[in-house]
C-alpha cells in the first residue's frame, strides 16, 4: 500500500511567532521528565529490580543485563581439559557471511584422527552478529554467549580476536564427544573419567538458557556484580 502523503500547510500566525510552541514543547518535556522521576516505574521487571528509580540507566555506572539469547561476543568454548572443542571443521567459516572468521587446522599429536584448530581469528569488526557461526558449530565449540559486547578499542587490529582471546568460559562435555569414546592422547585417566562423568547428552533444542553452559549464565553474573555494587 502506498504511503499517505500529507500536505505540508504554511505555519499560522502562532507558529510563525514561534514563542507559544517553544513554551509548549517546554510544557511537554517537564511533564515527562516529572513523571518518569516521581511516578512511572518501567514495567520490565528486570528495571524494577535497579537500584535507582525510573527509567533512565546511570550507564556506565549501572549496567543493564543482556538477555540470555543475547548474541555477544563470540568464544571458543574449552574441553574440561582446557583444549578448544573446536575439530577445525571449517563449518564456521564457510558459512560466515561477512567472511570474518579464518582457521589453520592442526593435527593433534598422537591421533590419527583428531584435528584442532592451531589458529582461529574471528575479526568482530565485520561480524554481523548473525550467530550462524554458532548454529553451523556441529561440536557446539563456538558461542556468543558471553554477555559482553566488543568493546571500544582505538585500533582496528585491536577487535582481531585470536584463539588465545577466544577460549574462555565454563568448558562442556557431551556423552558423543569422540575424545570420551577412545583413548585420547594427553589426557590423563583420572582427567579423563572426570571429563566422562560430566558429561550430558547433547541438546536436542537450541533455545535461550537450554542452549547455554550449566553454570555459565549471563543473568546470574550481572546479578553477582549487581550484589558487589559494581554494575
Ligand atoms: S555471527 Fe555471523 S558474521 Fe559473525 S562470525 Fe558468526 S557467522 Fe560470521
Ligand atoms: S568452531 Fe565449530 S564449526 Fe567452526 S571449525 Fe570449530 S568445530 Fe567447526
Amino acid at each position: 500500500m502506498p504511503y499517505k502523503v500529507i500536505e505540508d500547510r504554511p505555519a499560522d500566525v502562532r507558529e510563525r511567532i514561534f514563542l507559544p510552541e517553544v513554551i509548549r514543547g517546554v510544557g511537554i518535556i517537564a511533564r515527562q521528565f516529572l513523571r518518569n522521576f516521581f511516578l512511572q516505574r518501567d514495567p520490565n521487571p528486570d528495571h524494577l529490580l535497579r537500584r535507582t528509580p525510573g527509567v533512565t540507566i546511570q550507564y556506565p555506572e549501572e549496567k543493564q543485563p543482556y538477555p540470555p539469547g543475547y548474541r555477544g561476543l563470540h568464544r571458543l568454548v574449552p574441553r574440561e581439559d582446557g583444549r578448544p572443542r573446536c575439530v577445525a571443521c571449517y563449518m564456521c567459516a564457510t558459512i560466515c557471511p561477512a567472511q570474518c572468521i579464518y582457521i589453520e587446522a592442526g593435527e593433534v599429536e598422537g591421533d590419527p584422527i583428531e584435528k584442532f584448530p592451531s589458529r582461529f581469528v574471528i575479526d568482530e569488526l565485520r561480524c554481523v552478529v548473525c550467530g550462524f557461526c554458532v548454529e553451523a558449530c556441529p561440536k557446539d565449540a563456538i558461542r556468543m554467549d558471553t554477555g559482553e559486547h566488543a568493546p571500544p578499542t582505538y585500533t582496528r587490529a585491536a577487535q582481531v580476536l585470536d584463539e588465545k582471546v577466544l577460549l574462555r568460559g565454563a568448558p562442556v562435555s557431551y556423552l558423543g564427544d569422540p575424545w570420551l569414546k577412545r583413548p585420547a592422547p594427553g589426557i590423563p585417566a583420572a582427567k579423563l573419567e572426570e571429563m566422562r562423568s560430566r558429561a550430558r547428552p547433547y541438546p536436542q533444542l537450541a533455545g535461550d538458557e537450554y542452549s547455554q553452559t550449566p553454570g555459565f549464565s549471563v543473568r546470574q553474573l550481572a546479578a553477582e556484580a549487581k550484589a558487589r555494587g559494581g554494575a
